[in-house]
């Protein structure tokens, strides 16, 4: 596939539950397009491991599944932003809740930054549920296989090292559907936010390179 030439920045904010296919889909029009992936998860992360104070503040609601304060993670993206004023971005994991939506509405009227469109990856939750519960990983190694897309040569056996496959506590299937539900009752109101406001586009396909293509077609008639 030809690489498209780098054209106007493009600003997104994706939203799709876990197993939805945001990072693929971030990962693949960010090669078409440039600019950054932009997750307040991986910038919180980054702040725990440096043991900033904002690091130490947040790392008490990430070890308890706490959402971060709101004022916290809009401090976070307002920084961002202006350090990176003309580039583009998706917005991975933020805003997570309506205040935060306002806030960044907010910093972006400011600055005269407009969204291109909010992008809903509104993937059937049985096909997520098929494709998180079919993760495998190698208990010594680490090495990832799924079983549809990815299986081991030998069942529960890993390719590389010989060790045990084993699934995550949380790709279990009855705590997949409990993400899922909190996903949901999370980001229900976001999309309700953005679609009142014109802005949200549904992507119902299940898979990533028709995603992408969608996406490209929605953002083309910007
Ligand atoms: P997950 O997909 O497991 O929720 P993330 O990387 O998106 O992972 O986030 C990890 C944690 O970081 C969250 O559980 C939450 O505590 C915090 N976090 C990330 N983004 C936000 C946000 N926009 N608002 C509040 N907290 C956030
Ligand atoms: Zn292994």
């Amino acid at each position: 596939m030809a690489k498209q030439k780098p054209q106007k920045p493009i600003r997104v904010i994706m939203l799709g539950a876990p197993g939805s296919g945001k990072g693929t889909i971030s990962k693949k029009l960010l090669a078409a397009h440039g600019g950054n992936h932009v997750s307040t998860g991986d910038m919180l992360r980054q702040a725990v491991a440096a043991a900033t104070p904002l690091g130490l503040d947040a790392k008490r609601f990430m070890d308890n599944g706490e959402l971060v304060p709101d004022a916290v993670v809009n401090g976070l993206i307002a920084e961002w932003l202006d350090a990176h004023r003309s580039e583009g971005f998706i917005f991975d994991g933020y805003p997570r809740t309506v205040p935060q939506a306002d806030a960044l509405g907010a910093m972006l009227t400011q600055r005269g930054i407009k969204i291109d469109l909010v992008a809903n990856l509104a993937v059937p939750n049985d096909v997520i549920i098929r494709r998180l519960t079919s993760r495998r990983s190698c208990s010594k190694c680490g090495q990832p296989f799924n079983l549809e897309f990815m299986p081991p040569r030998v069942a529960g056996v890993c390719d590389k090292c010989g060790g045990d496959l084993v699934q995550r506590e949380d790709e279990k299937p009855d705590v997949v559907k409990k993400r899922l539900a909190v996903y949901e009752k999370q980001t229900k109101p976001l999309a309700d936010y953005y679609a009142a406001r014109k802005m949200l586009r549904n992507f119902a396909s299940e898979s990533s390179e028709t995603t992408v293509a969608e996406i490209e077609a929605a953002l083309a008639k910007k």
